[in-house]
């Protein structure tokens, strides 16, 4: 991930969430990866079309294979899979 300051990932994790929540993107699965036990979702596009994405946790980082996650993008699926993980935390 190029370099942002903590303002602007902010800024891109709020606008991220609003389209999600916008465009009704929804997470159709998770689980954890076997080998590592690293978290993954698997997460619905907004095209509605079957297009789906896997958005995995590595370490502290969530990383999407959209195309925007691929260049490095926090994209609207990175930023609802983050909006969860910090709810859960909050409630446990
Ligand atoms: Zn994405």
């Amino acid at each position: 991930m190029r370099d942002m300051s903590s303002h602007e990932v902010n800024q891109q994790l709020a606008r991220g969430l609003a389209r999600a929540l916008e465009q009704h993107v929804t997470i159709a699965a998770r689980g954890f990866v076997t080998a590592t036990g690293d978290q993954f979702f698997i997460v619905n596009s907004a095209s509605h079309n079957g297009t789906q994405y896997l958005v995995a946790a590595v370490g502290s980082r969530l990383v999407c294979s959209c195309p925007a996650g691929e260049h490095d993008l926090i994209c609207k699926h990175v930023a609802l899979v983050r909006a969860l993980l910090v709810a859960e935390r909050m409630v446990v």
